[in-house]
């Protein structure tokens, strides 16, 4: 007879080391998760559990929901709740974990150090008005596309498990609650940051600019000013991840201040989402009416974000005011060519370009704004570009046709020989993304009918993005008329 499960997490593999719960006391507040009434495993990943260096069999025995709910706690946790401050649409404010409490960092085999936290454990001192809970729908929506984003090849949080708490959530409707289980670098923010800042407590910002610089630019940590270190260090990820969104479609939604995290991971997925048709004013959130956060203002974004670091780590610059904000201002100049040459770089392999010449950011561009005018997918097109292809838009081929014909050209004129061409542009532009209209209905599907088959099958088509091999046409094509999603909600 095989074994049983453990029921034991330990034997799992799980070895916490909680160097920010050792962090003074200004840096967090002990909180224990709130006990759920009657907690069941939705989803759990077990190749993620694998990378940890936890054994996902033993992980899922019989007590795994009542772990992932926070009803039984993890050997060697210490939860808190993180203490941080936040832009949110260009205001301060004091924040928090409200509703996430950071069980501590897990250790893996090779020594990689990971947070683990749970979404929706229940209320902390941050909380406010809220109810530190989440709905099924946003966290079954994190756990898919952090993951899609994590098999993009883009740097993120990830997604060990959602659990349901048997409890309601009181929204605009009353909606199953859940608990995500979030596995991150870290969750330390620009907020965590502009928290300490806006209290003038340069100490604890002196506290946590080493202990970043210890976590995520070791590197960097002997810099001759380690917050100009880690500022340049932070701006280099910023540049390269926002690159990498623009280049798969992706839209954040609620780029606040406390939500973009050192590391350079993507974090907090809301009410984000990819992009059909081409469009640098696509604005998919239900609460981001100026089109703050829209897909090409993301750049200009990520600059401002940045500028609120350096604001913050002023008094770490040097010590006289004026000398530190020349410093970074000196530094925050170079973001943008920083950015430019990450994002033309992502275009060269979509477009499959091996040289380099001084007419192939205009050859992108018009190829960009071709799209626009006529409202082509982003996907599909790159995907199928092809020297003989024919027009993605019919009713627009001949400009089309004669950008085709510079391309081809273009080709021409590097060594490479067609099929190595077609393997770099296959492996810059991804054949399915998580398609909003699709996600919509795996979510509604999961949500309103209990029904997870949907959801498992994308699951399983976004593991391979760059392979178009027996991937669904839904997600191959782009939306049928009148189906494209133009709203997400934050939901939480
Ligand atoms: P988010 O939109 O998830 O980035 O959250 C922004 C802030 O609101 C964070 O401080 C969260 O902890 C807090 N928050 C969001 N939802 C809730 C909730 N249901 N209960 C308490 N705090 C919340
Ligand atoms: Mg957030």
């Amino acid at each position: 007879m095989p074994p049983s499960p453990s029921p034991d997490p330990l034997i799992a593999g799980w070895r916490f080391d909680n160097s920010y719960a050792r962090l003074p006391d200004a840096f967090h507040t002990r909180v224990q998760p709130t006990p759920v009434a009657e907690p069941f495993l939705v989803l759990f990943n077990r190749t993620l559990a694998e990378t940890l260096g936890v054994d996902p069999v033993a992980l899922v025995g019989p007590t795994a929901p009542a772990h992932f709910t926070g009803n039984l706690s993890f050997p060697g946790a210490e939860p808190i709740a993180q203490a941080y401050a936040g832009h949110q649409f260009g205001h301060l404010s004091r924040l928090g974990d409200g509703r996430a409490i950071l069980l501590g960092e897990h250790i893996t085999p090779t020594g990689e150090r990971f947070d683990v936290q749970l979404k929706g454990a229940g209320p902390t001192p941050y909380s406010r008005s809220g109810d530190g809970r989440a709905a099924l729908g946003p966290m079954l929506r994190e756990y898919l596309i952090s993951e899609a984003m994590h098999a993009l090849g883009i740097p993120t949080t990830r997604s060990l498990a959602v659990a349901t708490t048997g409890e309601p959530v009181f929204r605009e409707q009353t909606l199953p609650g859940a608990v995500l289980t979030r596995i991150a670098a870290s969750h330390i923010r620009v907020g965590t940051f502009e928290y300490f800042a806006a209290l003038d407590d340069t100490e604890s910002l002196r506290l946590l600019t080493e202990h970043t610089l210890g976590r995520h630019f070791p590197d960097r940590k002997d810099s001759e000013t380690p917050a100009l270190g880690l500022l340049e260090g932070v701006m280099e990820r910023q540049a390269s991840l926002i690159a990498q969104w623009l280049r798969v479609g992706f839209v954040h939604g609620v780029m606040n201040t406390d939500n973009m995290a050192l590391s350079g991971e993507t974090i907090d997925y809301g009410p984000c989402a990819f992009v059909d048709a081409y469009n640098p004013a696509a604005v998919f959130s239900s609460i981001d009416h100026q089109g703050r956060y829209a897909f090409g203002r993301q750049p200009q974004i990520a600059t401002w974000n940045l500028a609120r670091l350096a604001e913050a780590l002023v008094p770490l610059l040097h010590s006289k005011t004026e000398t530190a904000v020349e410093r970074a201002n000196a530094l925050l100049a170079g973001f943008t060519e920083r950015f430019q040459r990450e994002w033309h770089n992502a275009l060269r392999g979509k477009l499959g370009l091996f040289t380099t010449e001084p007419g192939d950011a205009a050859l992108a561009d018009d190829l960009l704004r071709w799209m626009q005018n006529t409202g082509a997918d982003y996907t599909h097109t790159f995907r199928n570009l092809h020297p003989q292809a024919s027009t993605p838009a019919p009713d627009c081929a001949a400009p089309f046709e004669l950008w085709q014909q510079r391309w081809t050209a273009r080709l021409d004129r590097q060594p490479q020989p067609w099929p190595e061409v077609q393997r770099r542009m296959q492996a810059h532009n991804p054949a399915v993304i998580p398609r909003n209209h699709v996600v919509e209905a795996a979510l509604t599907a999961a949500t309103a009918a209990n029904d997870l088959d949907p959801l498992g099958r994308l699951l399983i088509s976004l593991t391979k993005p760059y392979d178009a091999a027996d991937q669904p046409a839904e997600l191959l094509n782009p939306p049928p008329p009148g189906t494209p999603v133009c709203r997400t909600f934050c939901g939480t």
